[in-house]
């Protein structure tokens, strides 16, 4: 399991500093930051503390096990991230 980002994310990287484990990114120190869509949670590295969750503006982080059905293609797509 995993938490995930969908892409009403805006961006606001609160989750960033939130995260213990560091598996969010690009983080705003990346040069890939201002291009990035959304942010997207590692989920080899997320501990499903579930840090993140509350600190979200725009309420787009949610355990996999929440996601509504029409939002599951962001697990592939959080996962695609870090596939390289
Ligand atoms: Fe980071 Fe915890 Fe959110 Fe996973 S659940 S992305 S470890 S803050």
């Amino acid at each position: 399991m995993a938490f995930v980002i969908v892409d009403t994310c805006t961006k606001d990287a609160h989750c960033v500093d939130a995260c213990p484990a560091g598996c969010i990114h690009p983080t705003q120190a990346e040069p890939s930051f201002e291009r990035a869509p959304q942010l997207y949670i590692n989920p080899d590295e997320c501990i499903d503390c579930g840090a993140c969750v509350p600190v979200c503006p725009a309420n787009s982080i949610y355990a996999v096990e929440d996601l509504p059905a029409e939002l599951s293609r962001f697990v592939e797509i959080n996962a695609s991230y870090y596939a390289h």
